[in-house]
């Protein structure tokens, strides 16, 4: 892992942005220790120091634990609140907060909080997860404009998103557990490709996020 003053100023130069360090993964692939916060098209985002490989444990998500009432009155930052349980929240802190959504992620967020790269992703590169992997409530909505050929234009419930997207995301553990527990197995599948698999990616408790 690159750490030390002379490297940061490098990457400073290099990427811009602020350079934040977080404790790197115990058990990760790679270690990967240190991220970059810059304003983009869609405000703050969290991009990576260095070449990530497709696998790697990144960071891990923290905040305190809120209410369904608790996360809607959050107003405009009311997508800070990731959804962990039914009506049980996580009030992301930073970095998990500033990490934006893609229709076409490369990374996904495990139910220990923990986000990972779902392909290699290259230095300098934005970090990007599907809100609707973390989603089943019914309510919130946002507008998307990723950028991504499969933008599906509105961010919605896992429930929403196409079958083969959420199997794809089932079969990488990507996935909170609280919508594995609910849709696992009676989600429609359109072919055996798609074949959900349950159970088989690790997934903590709904409670280990925080
Ligand atoms: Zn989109």
């Amino acid at each position: 892992m690159l750490s030390g003053a002379r490297e940061g100023v490098a990457w400073r130069r290099s990427l811009g942005g602020i350079l934040f360090p977080v404790p790197p993964p115990e058990t990760g692939c790679d270690g990967v220790g240190v991220f970059i916060v810059r304003p983009g098209r869609h405000g703050l985002g969290v991009h990576a120091s260095r070449r990530v490989s497709r696998g790697a444990s990144l960071f891990q998500f923290h905040g305190k634990r809120i209410s369904f009432v608790e996360a809607v009155a959050k107003g405009e930052h009311e997508s800070y609140a990731l959804q962990i349980d039914q009506n049980l929240y996580v009030d992301l802190d930073p970095l998990g907060c500033l990490v934006n959504h893609s229709c076409q992620p490369n990374t996904g967020l495990r139910s220990d909080g923990w986000l990972f790269a779902l392909r290699d992703i290259a230095m300098g590169e934005e970090l990007r997860y599907d809100y609707s992997t973390t989603m089943d409530e019914d309510y919130w909505t946002m507008p998307c404009e990723c950028g991504a050929v499969r933008c599906r234009r509105v961010i919605r419930d896992f429930v929403t998103l196409p079958v083969d997207v959420r199997s794809k995301y089932m079969q990488l553990g990507a996935v909170q557990a609280h919508i594995v527990g609910r849709y696992c197995g009676s989600l429609p599948s359109t072919s055996d490709a798609t074949e959900l698999k349950c159970g088989s990616s690790g997934f903590g408790a709904t409670n280990s996020v925080g």
